[in-house]
């Protein structure tokens, strides 16, 4: 299993570095992105033909999803890589109208995807198997319906677990238990000072989870570009006494 970091910028992009999007392949099956922020469309096409992957989405906020409009105008309209047939979608219920919306061409309409994509809901805890994964879905602490992701390659048993964007919370040590890799957001830094309640954490916060999962790996990411990353690695390595890498753009594991 490979995870790649097609854009790990927190909030909104930073320059070199798209908004939120990962990506995770097995051979000989279609890629995993989770999450597509803006600019993760130019990066995955530097990897890959965009239209060869699946879609998840831990929650609809814009850093998460813009750029899921201008991957569907690649598969429908791309004069030679266009999709030649569907691929799977998950997400938090309100996703086809949510997105449908981003890319209607009318001011009140919902763009209908389903020419493209199959979509279903995540379940809170409920597993689904997406081709050579099974992916599992923890709800979170975050202002709007959002989820962790836990990716489990079947003929391995390599986990990477994905915290989309969340307040500190222990459905996330259940869902990262025994990972090889933590991919946990970070956006206040280094510490959690001085910040607001039930939105996100601080690299103190990952570094502790970490621990309580016991996961072999801590990769930090979602650091906006108005806050120190430097710093973010000695903070959570405070707590957590195994490998820690901050996510840049272009970065893989493999596992
Ligand atoms: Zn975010
Ligand atoms: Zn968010």
């Amino acid at each position: 299993m490979r995870l790649t970091i097609l854009g790990s910028s927190g909030s909104v992009p930073a320059p070199g570095n798209p908004a939120s999007g990962y990506m995770i392949n097995s051979p000989d099956s279609p890629s995993l992105i989770m999450d597509m922020g803006p600019g993760v469309l130019a990066s995955l096409q530097e990897i890959q033909d965009p239209s060869d992957a699946h879609v998840t989405f831990s929650h609809l906020h814009t850093d998460h999803c813009a750029d899921f409009a201008s991957l569907l105008v690649w598969r429908r309209f791309h004069p030679t890589k266009a999709a030649k047939s569907r691929n799977l979608l998950f997400g938090p219920q309100d996703t086809p109208n949510r997105l449908g919306r981003l890319s209607s061409d009318e001011p009140e309409g919902v763009d209908d995807m389903s020419d493209t994509f199959a979509f279903d809901a995540w379940k809170e805890r409920q597993p689904l198997l997406i081709d050579k994964f099974t992916v599992t879905p923890f709800r979170v602490v975050h202002p709007i319906e959002t989820y962790a992701l836990r990716v489990e390659e079947h003929n391995t048993g390599a986990t990477v677990t994905y915290s989309g964007d969340s307040a500190y919370t222990e459905a996330l040590i259940d869902a990262a238990r025994g990972a090889d890799i933590f991919l946990c957001e970070a956006t206040w830094g280094a510490s959690c000072d001085g910040k607001a309640p039930g939105m996100h954490m601080c690299a103190q916060d990952a570094g502790k989870l970490a621990a309580a999962a016991g996961v072999k790996k801590l990769v930090i990411t979602h650091i906006p570009p108005w806050v120190e990353a430097d710093t973010a690695v000695a903070a959570a390595a405070q707590y957590f006494d195994g490998p820690i890498e901050l996510a840049r753009p272009g970065m893989h594991f493999d596992i």
